[in-house]
């Protein structure tokens, strides 16, 4: 495929990356940070960059088939409705199979609800060479749990700091975490509420309870603006991605997962046998 002008005027990793002071309050959701394209653009640039994604992806595969331990983490967290799915079946759908795995975390199970939160977040963890892609994540733990009160406050605020140690580790260990906050704005949620109860082939995708959390936004702002302030770290920061333009976000999901495997600075692994002597032996085979 033919090379695209850049319609990104600023890298989307760096327009994105939260910034200590930012605040939840302040985004526009129906914004496109960086990119002066439009909607019509985005078909073509999003095919060509899921073909650069893929490709990356199955660089990092091909390295860790060759012992290479390093692995991608992308975290997706947003209010219902935010386009999680989306960037699922869109973005990480032009991957392939072999070195993907995605994990959707719901209300705990009564298996995973007897062991500590992070159990089956370290469950999910990708593997050397594979990118594991988490549908909500251990951030409910501090979004969900906190406007609910599912636990006591000081059992709640002492897991900021917990979740830092714990992706420190995995940074240590080799892991790039990428993660995403998608940000809807009430009216554009109502919208895509309101075709979920429209469309049959969308009702799966409803939850009655969806509109008590809706009548929560307040408080959900607050606890996502904690997630923000006390969880980005220059080892995983998050990026704010604002969501209403569906074509917007999932172009600048894309972008940040071609900076992180890109950043990895990745080559095809060497051969570990002799190419030409196999050459040989493979025409007199
Ligand atoms: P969905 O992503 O639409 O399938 O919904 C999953 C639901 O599970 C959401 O309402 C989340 O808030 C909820 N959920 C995820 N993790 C937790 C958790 N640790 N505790 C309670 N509820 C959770
Ligand atoms: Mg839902």
């Amino acid at each position: 495929m033919a090379k695209l002008p850049s319609l990104w005027t600023h890298e989307p990793d760096k327009t994105l990356k939260f910034k200590p002071g930012d605040q939840v309050s302040d985004i526009d959701a129906n914004s496109s940070p960086g990119f002066k394209g439009g909607k019509k653009d985005a078909p073509d640039i999003q095919a060509e960059r899921n073909a650069k994604f893929a490709e990356l992806q199955d660089l990092l595969y091909a390295n860790g088939r060759s012992g290479d331990t390093r692995s991608v983490l992308l975290v997706l967290q947003g209010m219902d409705t935010a386009g999680k799915g989306g960037i699922v079946e869109h973005v990480i759908g032009a991957g392939s199979p072999m070195g993907i795995r995605y994990t959707g975390f719901g209300v705990p199970t009564e298996e995973e609800r007897k062991h500590h939160y992070l159990w089956r977040i370290r469950n999910a963890l990708p593997k050397g060479g594979h990118i594991a892609v988490f549908d909500r994540s251990h951030y409910e733990d501090v979004l969900v749990v906190r406007v609910h009160n599912l636990v006591p406050p000081d059992v709640w605020s002492a897991r900021y700091d917990e979740i830092n140690a714990f992706e420190k580790k995995l940074v240590d260990g080799g892991m790039t975490i990428v993660k995403v906050a998608m940000f809807v704005s009430l009216d554009e949620q109502k919208e895509r509420l309101a075709a979920r109860l429209d469309r049959p082939d969308k009702y799966w995708k409803y939850n009655p309870g969806d509109l008590d959390e809706r009548a929560l936004w307040p408080a959900y702002r607050e606890a996502y603006q904690a997630v923000l302030d006390k969880t980005s770290t220059d080892y995983a920061p998050w990026h704010v991605v604002p969501s209403d333009k569906k074509w917007y976000s999932r172009l600048a999901v894309t972008e940040l997962l071609i900076e992180a495997l890109k950043s990895m600075d990745l080559s095809w692994p060497p051969a570990d046998f002799d190419v030409e002597a196999e050459k040989a032996r493979l025409a007199r085979a």
